[in-house]
């Protein structure tokens, strides 16, 4: 594979996938240009260096078909205001009359491809009948494979070079993410400094931490986060565990939890999570009190009690004031720091003050030198809700591809270019 930075894109073609998947109000005016913006730095290189990029990307979920609702075209405007370059939308992203107009893209130019999920080709799922037998189902998804496999061929035909940039659908074996890598030699694929940045700030935390090693994971079930937790026991020095996955981990150690949201089938999996945390050597560090609330309310009552001594009607809905000096005690102390989910509700300014506090633990711990990496929806919200995301070493642009990385798996579309 190449790199970004050291390959020369003059006189050449790129086809770059972003994900501009972003969010629109009724008037189709973006709402948040943030993966917007993330495309920025690869796309003005290929055209610094005198290349033609071609871009193209998903956009809701389609489901095959065009929908004027989901139209890239409602993004040509605000991309060209953003690069400051006109933006020459295809109106479809394969067939003759792309063809032409990628042929005619002259060094400079940039051609917006329609989004890629007007194809089923795209996802490669096919639209089965309900009522499909197991043998018309294999015979619909061989052929959908192929098909599959055509378009990405014909995407690839519209370009020197393949520039993956989207790290948000990294973990999907798509045409445009994964398939489409197949038609370029490794001299000719790349990834965008945005995917770049991604993979070395988790290079940084997953393989070279500097110690000690803290993650604090939060958010609301157990269930969504087993996986990681599990890959995590294998790195980390310390795992703050906090949100609404507390109270499954004090109720299988015989607390009582009053209301709290609590996961009963999963209370085996705490206890065992907490014997491999010992057998491995890593601190776990569980609230040891709250603040319960008499309903989900920013305005319910509210005490401070043991998170395992909460009555019936109350729940626990923040991390408490002892438990948040042992944590920022904890976190400031470390020499990487990986934040993944909000302690409390913090959508309620009641229930903010556990997750400030571990944001501003974050930010000194970042001031005293360590790696902070924040990512995964919700403690992305929180730490832009309090206005510290520039104090922070890296936020990850990411979802879904974030969490299967700290998982521990591989990703289909960082293996289709590193191989
Ligand atoms: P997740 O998407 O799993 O990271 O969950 C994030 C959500 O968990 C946020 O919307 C928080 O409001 C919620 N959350 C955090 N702590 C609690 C709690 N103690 N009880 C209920 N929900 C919580």
């Amino acid at each position: 594979m190449s790199k970004i930075d050291s390959f020369n894109f003059s006189g050449k073609k790129a086809i770059v996938r972003v994900d501009f998947n972003v969010p629109f109000n009724e008037k189709f005016e973006i709402t948040d240009d943030t993966r917007i913006r993330a495309a920025v730095p690869t796309i003005q290189k290929i055209l610094k260096d005198g290349g033609a990029a071609i871009i193209m990307s998903h956009l809701g979920r389609p489901k095959g078909k065009f929908n004027a609702d989901f139209s890239l075209k409602h993004i040509q405007a605000h991309l060209s205001k953003t690069l400051g370059v006109d933006v020459i939308f295809a109106g479809d992203c394969v067939g003759a009359e792309v063809k032409a107009k990628a042929d005619a893209l002259k060094p400079g130019q940039i051609l917006l491809l329609e989004n890629l999920r007007f194809y089923l080709e795209e996802e490669g799922k096919p639209k089965l009948a309900e009522d499909a037998t197991e043998e018309e189902t294999k015979k619909a998804k061989a052929e959908m494979k192929e098909k599959q496999k055509t378009f990405s061929k014909e995407l690839a035909s519209l370009a020197d070079v393949y520039v993956n940039d989207a790290f948000g659908t990294a973990h999907r074996a798509h045409a445009s993410t994964a398939i489409i890598a197949d038609y370029f030699d490794n001299d000719h694929k790349m990834f965008g400094y945005l995917i770049e940045s991604e993979l070395g700030s988790l290079v940084k935390v997953l393989e070279k931490p500097k110690r000690p090693f803290t993650a604090i994971m939060g958010g609301a079930k157990v269930s969504s986060k087993i996986t990681i937790i599990e890959n995590l026991l294998d790195k980390v020095d310390n795992l703050i565990l906090g949100g609404g996955m507390t109270y499954t981990f004090i109720k299988a150690r015989g607390g009582e939890v009053g209301d709290s949201i609590c996961e009963p089938e999963f209370l085996d999996l705490a206890k065992s999570i907490e014997v491999k945390a010992a057998e491995k050597g890593v601190k776990l560090y569980l609230a040891s009190d709250v603040v319960a609330a008499d309903a989900f309310d920013n305005n319910a009552n509210t005490k401070i009690t043991a998170s395992d001594a909460i009555p019936a009607g109350w729940q626990g809905l923040d991390a408490g004031p002892e438990t948040v000096k042992t944590f920022t005690q904890v976190i400031e102390n470390s020499g990487t720091i990986l934040w993944n989910g909000p302690v409390g509700v913090f959508e309620m300014d009641a229930f903010a003050k556990g997750s400030r506090a571990v944001a501003d633990a974050i930010v000194a711990g970042t001031k005293k030198g360590a790696f902070s990496l924040i990512g995964g929806g919700d403690s992305v919200a929180c730490i832009n809700k309090f206005g510290l995301a520039e104090e922070v070493s890296y936020i990850s642009t990411a979802g879904g591809a974030l969490l299967e990385y700290l998982e521990g798996k591989v990703l289909p579309g960082i293996k289709a270019i590193q191989g």
